[in-house]
């Protein structure tokens, strides 16, 4: 059956309003990197007699895109300075890495080339250095040493000395230590054992009254938000929440529950901008889906690697090339390359629609293009050993080929009878580098704007902000 109506707008006719049963304080909807840690921060901070759902679609945490992309650890070097990107990416890689540290989730520190084949691409280095020589400007000024993102020149011998399988094409590089991999995984249960097992994590309380004034955190799987309503009486919000949904046929609907809460925030992830147009009512975000493949090799011209190597990107700064990426048993892959799927007129009537998109590529064609962008830097690599290996959906808010650069959307209009509804759009690359950095900037945004206290180093002020997107201008062009 075709709709001619968007899915937000038929689930509300599908689900009419239903008073709530119960009530709770926090209600985080997505059970990805960024969601996890929203709801850990919120337990942590807001107070032992605040309680915390987050409630995922799916059977298990952390299987959409949190599942599905290159598990880097960004150092930071590519995004505007003053933007969300470049803020939530600096600090919450470092978050990162103690956080693996700490509590034994499996990361390393490999550190990444950007390499150069041509002089005209000697310049983009060199900016991207000068760069990263500002960065810290960008955080509290009790954290700018660690804040710092330190890269070195290297020429073409010196590239090849540290990863010999470099053409000798390679001509100039910039050494970034600060970048890495971690498992996802890893990430996600450890968030999750954060979020319920009050006595996980404790070294994070930095007093024992911190520790004793931790809510009440409960993760709900398999039941996802159909439907979300200001109440008219207060500042709540009454969330229906359905079960038993998997393998409905349109029209059929499985197990309705209501729920009241004060706050919401909408860390869906790809179902994230139409959860907000059934809120708001209009599409005022659009999203566009974008696919990234990777493919997977083993063989020759590659067994000396050591470290991410990226070639210099287009003038597109969201692609960065095709790149070379490991993971944690050394296994190497390469992509993910930037592919539009649908239009966002179709995610509007079907925001599930990607899931027919998931398989990666394997369009001789693409092989070919991979094979020659990779040659460019690793020219023993025999193309005929690529091979598709998986792909992952980029929620992004900005056009295709829009110009400029797409920050993170962090949405808390108090003002706009949307007090308590927090949303978080548009998260794609380096969100999960990001993603510890964003539970506490949501935090903090919650409460200064929900129970009016004021913490510092939550959201940047506005004359901050304004100073530091000066300082942005010349790398944004
Ligand atoms: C190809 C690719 C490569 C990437 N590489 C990197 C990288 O190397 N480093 C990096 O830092 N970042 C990278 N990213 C970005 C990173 O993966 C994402 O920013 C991050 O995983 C987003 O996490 P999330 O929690 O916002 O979304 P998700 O992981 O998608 O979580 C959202 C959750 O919401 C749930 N949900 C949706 N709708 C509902 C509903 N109605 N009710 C209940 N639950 C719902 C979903 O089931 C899902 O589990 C990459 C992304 C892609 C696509």
């Amino acid at each position: 059956m075709s709709r001619t109506i968007s899915r937000a707008k038929y689930l509300r006719q599908l689900y009419p309003y239903k008073s709530p049963s119960t009530s709770i304080d926090h209600l985080v909807i997505g059970g990805g990197a960024v969601g996890l840690s929203v709801a850990a921060e919120l337990v942590k901070n807001t107070g032992r007699d605040k309680t915390t759902f987050l409630v995922e679609r799916r059977g298990q945490l952390g299987q959409e895109t949190t599942a599905r992309n290159s598990e880097v650890i960004h150092s930071g070097i590519y995004y505007p300075l003053g933007s969300l990107k470049s803020r939530l990416c600096i600090e919450g890689r470092d978050l990162l890495y103690d956080r693996c540290k700490k509590l034994g989730i499996g990361y390393k520190n490999t550190g990444k080339l950007v390499v150069a084949t041509t002089e005209s691409q000697i310049p983009y280095l060199q900016k991207l250095q000068k760069h990263s020589r500002h960065s810290s400007f960008l955080t509290n000024s009790n954290d700018i040493e660690s804040s710092k993102i330190h890269t070195k020149f290297l020429n073409g011998e010196e590239a090849r000395e540290l990863e010999p399988d470099l053409s000798k094409n390679v001509i100039g590089a910039l050494l970034i230590p600060s970048t890495g991999i971690v498992d996802s995984q890893g990430l996600v249960d450890s968030l999750s054992r954060e979020i319920e097992e009050s006595d996980y994590n404790i070294d994070d309380f930095s007093s024992s009254l911190e520790k004793e004034n931790r809510g009440e955190g409960i993760i709900v799987l398999g039941t996802r938000v159909v439907r979300i309503d200001k109440d008219p009486k207060d500042d709540s919000w009454v969330i229906q929440l359905e079960t038993n949904w998997e393998g409905l046929e349109e029209g059929q609907k499985g197990d309705v529950e209501s729920v009241r809460a004060q706050v919401v925030v909408n860390a869906a992830g790809l179902g994230a901008v139409s959860l907000t147009e059934g809120v708001v009512g209009d599409q005022d975000i659009k999203m566009y889906a974008v696919k990234g493949n990777y493919m997977s090799y083993k063989g020759p011209g590659v067994g000396n690697v050591s470290r991410l190597i990226y070639p210099c990107p287009s003038a597109n700064i969201d692609h960065l090339g095709t790149h070379l990426t490991l993971d944690l048993d050394g296994n190497i892959k390469f992509g993910p390359d930037v592919q539009v799927i649908g239009t966002w007129e179709e995610a509007m009537n079907n925001p599930d629609f990607w899931e027919k998109h998931l398989s990666p590529s394997d369009s001789p064609d693409l092989i070919s293009k991979f094979a020659e962008s990779v040659l460019d830097y690793l020219p023993f690599i025999n193309p005929k050993n690529l091979s598709p290996d998986y792909s992952g959906i980029r929620p992004n808010i900005a056009a295709p080929g829009s110009q400029g650069f797409s920050d993170f959307l962090i949405r808390h209009d108090r003002d706009k009878n949307r007090k308590g509804f927090v949303e978080l759009l548009g998260f794609n690359s380096p969100g999960l580098t990001s993603s510890l950095a964003t539970g506490k900037y949501i935090s903090n945004l919650i409460q200064n704007d929900i129970y009016g206290k004021n913490q510092n180093g939550g959201r940047i002020g506005k004359g901050k902000e304004k100073r530091l997107e000066e300082l942005a201008k010349g790398w944004e062009a």
